[in-house]
């Protein structure tokens, strides 16, 4: 098998210290031949001059660790994602995509000997979409004579074109100073309204006790059970105090609503629930241990993974399951949810409050996971040692090959896996499992997105 530890390692640059934080991503994006790969080897030095020629020729690095006036960075080089492909215009817009999608900061290069094209434009809408800094490369400037190509690129709309000449080093230091002051420092920093209260959803089917449970939450009986209450469509958030901290409840007015068999309560609770679930960043879902679960139950728990927030099962009514029936029903609980293990439950009565402790260290567990950034070096010598090991099946003939993966979001955590061919689903899964043993992420769905460099 050819693609060793070493060779991961390979991809993201020299060997990288297992740090906290990820390195910045600067991105080298364009439409094919204007010389962004001449750039990148202009950037991180000759000694890994990989400029092709030849149109066709692919090359599998596109991660480099790089250093500017004492900062380093990771640089994404696109160059080679797009040749070999036909319908070149739409493969352009893919690769610009994933790297935009990854990078931080992005250095957008211009043939300015040939100007702005339709393919350049099109980039330009993806980079206006993305509002991510840009800084603008006009390329094969070799002289002054250039100058006033160069300057015809302030019509992109992206701010002054740096001019450049990536293959005589002409201006490239001016747009690496321009580009480190744009590329954030503090890396991947998630943006946290520190002193916010963390946002809870109480969803669930009727008549699971979510009403109790808020009950109980906010301490008071300011909330009426199985009685017509609370008449406002619109939600109504309510902030709590539990476990030392303040929490929000989100549209504590839905679950004080208490209107059944009107026609279309139906769809107008999973309407609610689902407003309640996206303005959450933690959804407690109620179940009814007295009596088995049901297909509403796990539609909603399907809409908190669809909207990718963090997770806690919360079993309630313990209060009427029997000592002698508590094992049994816990390991037939098990079984149902086996697709969700990686969800924390919790058993408890609302009424008595029984155990409604316990809520607090699941609801912190769930959303440091949902927090969780893991740093580029780390998953990569993971990936590394992860392949190595368990190789991708070979699938008539070929294999694909993992090329470097990076953690794109947080909240929930997502991954971005680049590759050279599509991955099987049961790999992918795989993928997810031995992320979960490794780093954790208990109560939180995390998404792998793969990106196929053909
Ligand atoms: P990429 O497809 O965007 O990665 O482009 P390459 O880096 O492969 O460059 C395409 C061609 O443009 C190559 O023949 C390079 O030698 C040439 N080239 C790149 N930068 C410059 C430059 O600054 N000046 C001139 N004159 N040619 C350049
Ligand atoms: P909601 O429709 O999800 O808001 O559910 P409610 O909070 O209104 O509860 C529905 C019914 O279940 C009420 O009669 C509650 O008293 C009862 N209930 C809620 N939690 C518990 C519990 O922990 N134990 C028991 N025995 N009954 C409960």
């Amino acid at each position: 098998y050819d693609l060793s530890p070493e060779d991961l390692a390979d991809l993201v640059g020299e060997p990288e210290p297992l740090t906290e934080e990820a390195l910045p991503v600067l991105a080298i994006v364009g439409r094919p031949n204007v010389g962004k790969s001449t750039l990148v080897n202009r950037i991180i030095g000759k000694r890994l001059a990989v400029v092709e020629d030849t149109p066709g020729v692919t090359r599998d690095r596109v991660a480099y660790r790089a250093e500017w006036a004492g900062r380093d960075f990771t640089l994404l080089d696109t160059g080679g994602w797009e040749k070999n492909v036909t319908g070149i215009d739409l493969s352009v817009a893919q690769a610009a995509e994933a790297a935009i999608d990854m990078a931080d900061a992005i250095v957008f290069v211009v043939d300015a000997m040939v100007g702005a094209t339709a393919t350049d434009e099109q980039v330009v809408r993806l980079l206006r979409k993305a509002d991510k800094p840009v800084v603008l490369a006009a390329n094969k400037v070799d002289g002054p004579q250039g100058e006033l190509e160069a300057a015809a690129l302030w019509n992109l709309g992206l701010g002054e074109p740096i001019a450049v000449s990536a293959l005589h080093g002409r201006g490239t230091g001016d747009l690496l100073d321009a580009a480190m002051a744009v590329l954030p420092t503090e890396m991947h920093e998630i943006e946290v309204d520190e002193d916010a209260p963390r946002r809870i959803a109480l969803v669930g089917r009727p008549n699971v006790g979510k009403s109790s449970l808020l009950n109980k939450l906010a301490g008071t009986e300011r909330v009426v059970v199985n009685e017509l209450a609370g008449t406002t469509r619109d939600p109504v958030d309510e902030q709590v105090e539990y476990g030392g901290r303040t929490w929000t409840l989100v549209d504590t007015a839905g679950i004080r609503r208490r209107v059944h068999m009107t026609k279309g309560a139906d769809f107008y609770a999973s309407l609610r629930t689902q407003t309640a679930i996206e303005r959450a960043e933690v959804a407690l879902v109620l179940l009814d241990a007295s009596t088995p679960l049901t297909d509403q139950d796990l539609r909603v728990v399907q809409q908190v993974v669809d909207a990718g927030r963090a997770m806690i099962f919360v079993f309630n009514k313990w209060d009427l399951v029997g000592e002698d029936e508590r094992f049994l029903l816990e390991r037939s609980i098990e079984k149902d949810m086996v697709q969700h293990s990686w969800v924390p439950r919790v058993n408890l009565s609302a009424t008595t409050g029984w155990h409604t402790n316990r809520l607090l260290p699941a609801l912190e567990l769930a959303l440091s996971s949902w927090d969780q950034r893991i740093s580029t070096g780390r998953l990569n010598s993971f990936l590394g040692e992860l392949v190595a090991e368990h190789p991708h099946p070979v699938r008539s003939g070929k294999q694909p090959k993992i090329l470097f993966a990076t953690q794109a979001a947080t909240r929930p955590p997502r991954f971005v896996i680049f590759t050279s061919g599509f991955l099987d689903p049961q790999y992918r899964r795989f993928i997810e499992r031995r992320l979960r043993e490794n780093f954790g992420f208990e109560g939180t769905p995390i998404q792998i997105s793969v990106r196929v460099r053909e």
